[in-house]
């Protein structure tokens, strides 16, 4: 669905390409004693269309973390692992892609481009037929730049996601069920190479993503949209212009507006009266402060989850009921974190990016 990015020539590889090898030496030495087989043996499954520039951005942002000397075929488009280095920075991300790389039977395929419209970082194929993720360089570019170890993170998150659609059993689920099914594992890989190249760095680790959203600040020539992700220990953050492009990715430190905690009671499948004072204060404070986010933690231990989940249904559509507006009310700046230990209890808070 997505327009194909096709080879432009004018394009300069900043790092020079090497050669498709005619042929890998073992296929022809096996070739020639009559065996077909080791061809797949030795096949590469991730396949990486785009211009040489943008081939060489991606790369350049999977080598050093994972290790891995990484080399693209132009004319097969595949990836091959040519080299590994011990102890890199990210083990995470180095045994992710050598499963992908090396995987016999299974192919991945991104399309690398810098003005799909519509697409946000990746976008999960929508045609089984042509299952192929469509990437923007240059959004992982921007956040690479300003969030180290984020633009290689949500590599690794698009990666994973799109060789993990490649199961049988996906495909046999039903497609419309497709990115739901492998989205989770795909973020959990993002998050420990996060974590890994963080700390490789002496950085402050990010946290998992809680949720994601957008806002918007200043007004008329200075009004600006900003995404925000919440995340355990800090925001992520970037400004969106026009084209969809990405500038000033920044992280910014958790500024809390306000903490609740509301005992949990089977009794009360919806919010308990007492709540109507914390969801008129939220309310309050989500419209004094268009960047903030709502984490609504449900400590539970017997066999609670589910009220802790219906509150936090609830908290959500009775505050949308006050504010009245769309974007400060969206479910997408809310979190639900469910936490099996405790005492049958939420705490709410609210937080907003910093300084
Ligand atoms: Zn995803």
């Amino acid at each position: 669905m997505k327009r194909r990015h096709e080879h432009d020539e004018r394009d300069t590889p900043p790092t020079p390409a090497r050669a498709d090898p005619p042929e890998h030496p073992l296929i022809g030495l096996q070739r020639q004693a009559g065996n077909q087989s080791v061809t797949a043996a030795i096949q590469r499954t991730l396949e990486v269309t785009g211009s040489d520039r943008d081939v060489a951005s991606m790369l350049g942002m999977l080598r050093r973390p994972s290790g891995l000397d990484l080399v693209h075929h132009r004319k097969t488009h595949q990836v091959t692992i040519e080299g590994r280095k011990d102890k890199p920075p990210s083990p995470a991300l180095a045994a992710k892609l050598t499963e992908v790389i090396e995987d016999p039977a299974r192919v991945a395929k991104v399309n690398l481009g810098r003005k799909q419209e519509g697409v946000g970082f990746g976008e999960f194929p929508t045609d089984e037929q042509n299952p192929v993720q469509e990437l923007r360089i240059d959004h992982f570019e921007a956040l690479e730049k300003g969030v180290p170890g984020a633009g290689t993170a949500t590599l690794a998150h698009e990666i994973t996601e799109n060789y993990a659609a490649t199961d049988q059993e996906v495909h046999d689920a039903g497609w419309e069920f497709a990115h739901s099914r492998v989205h989770p594992g795909a973020e959990a890989e993002a998050n420990q190479v996060l974590e890994e190249l963080q700390l490789s760095r002496g950085d402050k680790p990010s946290g998992r993503r809680q949720t994601q959203y957008t806002f918007t600040s200043g007004k008329g020539p200075t009004e600006r949209t900003t995404w925000a992700e919440a995340r355990e220990n800090q925001y992520h953050l970037w400004d969106v212009g026009p084209g969809g492009t990405i500038t000033h990715a920044r992280t910014a430190p958790i500024v809390r507006l306000a903490e609740f905690s509301l005992e949990l009671s089977a009794l009360w499948k919806v919010l308990p009266t007492t709540a109507a004072p914390v969801v008129a204060r939220i309310a309050e404070l989500i419209t004094a402060n268009p960047s903030a986010s709502v984490t609504l933690r449900g400590y539970t231990r017997t066999g609670q989850q589910a009220t802790a989940d219906e509150w936090y249904w609830a908290v959500q559509s009775e505050v949308a009921e006050i504010v009245g507006d769309s974007i400060l009310a969206s479910a997408q700046r809310y979190a639900f974190e469910p936490v099996l230990a405790g005492d049958n209890h939420v705490v709410i808070t609210v937080n907003r990016p910093g300084p």
